[in-house]
């Protein structure tokens, strides 16, 4: 653009928002005071007018020369910043020219006494302004241009006046939450009040990502599973609560950048390092893969103990034990730069471990709606059968093979303690037919990859594991896979298996067998560990 050109369309809008606006809005003002009857202010409301409307022309003109002096541009469509301004009067608001000028043009209203003009039409024009201009145009296209950076701070920064109705609303669904689960916080001295920072948690319950949010009192971005996105008005309040969707049958760089980012613009992140609720309440070592990811983000990681969320709701368990106190426990800052992936595996959990309380395993079972720990305690740890372990509320739980019988009631019986007396192998030699067989419904989603598909059910029928492959006989159709494609065994709830081809996934869900036990064999045939599992060795 020539010189020339560039001077006309500066004093073009110059003119247009410096004077032709200005006289539009105040001539609506005098209107609008007329019509609908406003009476003059008083005197101290004319003062405090004068005061807002210099404190705004302040704001603007700042937000104006950071533009001009950092941003190497002008708040000019055609004159755009090159260079990402998120300093100065950046950090209060997203638009602080637009907030200064709304606030010098209400302030000037109430200072000249022309009331309409602050209380209707200011407002009126910055709402639409904001509705249409900003919301349609101008963030898309800065998101455009400056893509994750852009994302990254508007998520953190108010659009308009210098306080978030997000976080707000963050804290009244903390609040509330607290109303609900006796929560407590313990080490928030630990907490640096601002740079990134990384938490790294135990995993124990479904609610673990809100638990979590009281360890990090600016905020906490964590990965939850893409899965639970797919209801908008659950992905709604999992944006607000700082949920990142994170693919998890397949690398997903995505929600990586997404933390990274974070980290880099100073926030804070939140990582349960085990990838999956653990059955038993057991912690398992993070994978070598979760460690080089966490060094990558920060050297220094923050641990933090959900001491007491297995009690509230075991994954076995099908709803929450309200009377069961929890304790985010946060513990002091490690420096795991010169270790290996594998002994900051080990450091981390031995951290986290020695966060919990005395008595972190036992569940009252009976308070747990609808309880099924046979579903964890698939094998006899008395005689080793296998599946004959029951349980009832009032009678405990019990083996039909040898008759043993344990009093759940008892705050010693704990599944962890149980399972640790199990010791478990596949058979050797295998069997040339099937290892096991379960009636089960069959989910898939060929493409979990692009996008967050809902899995389609082809109804039920039985399910049956071999040494190297999976079938499945429904009515009227039949899938088989090979399970040197599947890539990750997972388990869902306390009912459903996932298998994960680094293309697509599908799920068992399981009418009544144990989704871990599945994941056991499926693990051992591809020589994955299961998180806090049964096999001998596991222990380390
Ligand atoms: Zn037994």
């Amino acid at each position: 653009m020539t010189r020339a050109r560039r001077v006309a369309v500066v004093l073009l809008n110059v003119l247009l928002f410096w004077a032709a606006l200005p006289v539009a809005i105040y001539a609506a003002g005098v209107w609008v005071t007329a019509a609908l009857g406003f009476g003059a202010p008083c005197t101290g409301l004319r003062i405090a007018g004068a005061v807002l409307a210099v404190a705004g022309l302040a704001l603007a003109l700042a937000a104006i020369g950071f533009l001009r002096w950092i941003g190497k541009g002008l708040p000019i469509s055609a004159l755009p910043p090159t260079v990402f301004v998120a300093t100065g009067p950046y950090q209060l608001c997203r638009h602080p020219i637009y907030t200064g000028y709304a606030l010098a043009a209400a302030g000037v209203g109430l200072a000249v006494g022309c009331t309409g003009l602050s209380l209707v039409v200011v407002p009126a024009v910055t709402v639409l302004w904001f509705a249409t201009w900003v919301a349609l145009y101008e963030e898309p296209g800065l998101l455009r241009r400056f893509g994750n950076s852009y994302r990254v701070y508007r998520d953190r920064t108010p659009v308009f006046l210098p306080f978030s109705l997000r976080r707000i609303a963050r804290r009244v669904v903390l609040a509330l939450f607290r109303l609900v689960f006796k929560v407590s916080v313990e080490g928030l001295e630990n907490v640096p009040a601002r740079g990134p920072t990384l938490f790294v948690c135990d995993h124990l319950s479904y609610l673990d990502f809100i638990f979590g949010q009281y360890a990090s009192p600016r905020g906490l971005a964590v990965p939850v599973t893409a899965e639970v996105f797919r209801h908008p008005l659950r992905a709604a309040f999992m944006r607000l609560m700082g949920a990142i969707p994170t693919r998890r049958y397949c690398p997903d760089p995505a929600a990586y950048l997404a933390m990274a980012d974070e980290m880099a613009s100073g926030g804070a992140v939140g990582i349960a390092v085990e990838g999956e609720r653990s059955w038993t309440g057991r912690m398992s070592l993070p994978s070598d893969g979760v460690m080089r990811n966490l060094a990558q983000l920060s050297e220094t990681v923050i641990p933090v103990a959900m001491d007491g969320a297995y009690r509230v709701w075991p994954r076995w368990g099908s709803g929450a034990d309200r009377s069961q106190p929890i304790t985010v426990r946060i513990g002091k800052p490690l420096a795991l730069s010169g270790a290996t992936p594998r002994e900051c595996a080990h450091l981390l959990r031995d951290s986290i471990v020695a966060l919990r309380g005395p008595d972190p395993l036992s569940a009252d079972f009976a308070k747990v709606v609808r309880a099924r720990p046979e579903l964890t305690l698939w094998k006899c740890p008395r005689c080793g059968a296998e599946e004959t372990i029951s349980y009832s509320a009032d009678s405990g739980m019990k083996c039909a093979a040898c008759n043993t019988h344990w009093d759940c009631k008892a705050r010693d019986v704990t599944l962890a303690g149980l399972v640790e007396q199990t010791r478990w192998a596949l058979p050797d030699p295998l069997p040339s037919g099937p290892l096991l067989a379960a009636a089960c419904e069959w989910r898939e989603d060929a493409d979990a990859r692009l996008t967050l598909n809902v899995l389609q059910s082809l109804g039920c029928g039985q399910a049956s594991l071999a040494a190297d492959h999976l079938v499945w006989t429904g009515e009227g159709a039949q899938r088989r896979i090979a399970l040197a494609d599947v890539r990750s065994v997972t388990t869902e709830r306390n009912d459903t298996l996932q298998l994960g081809t680094g293309r697509g996934v599908v799920q068992l869900v399981l009418c009544s067998a144990s989704p871990w036990r599945w994941q056991h064999y499926v693990a051992a045939l591809i020589g994955k560990s299961v998180p806090g599992g049964l096999m001998k060795g596991e222990k380390e």
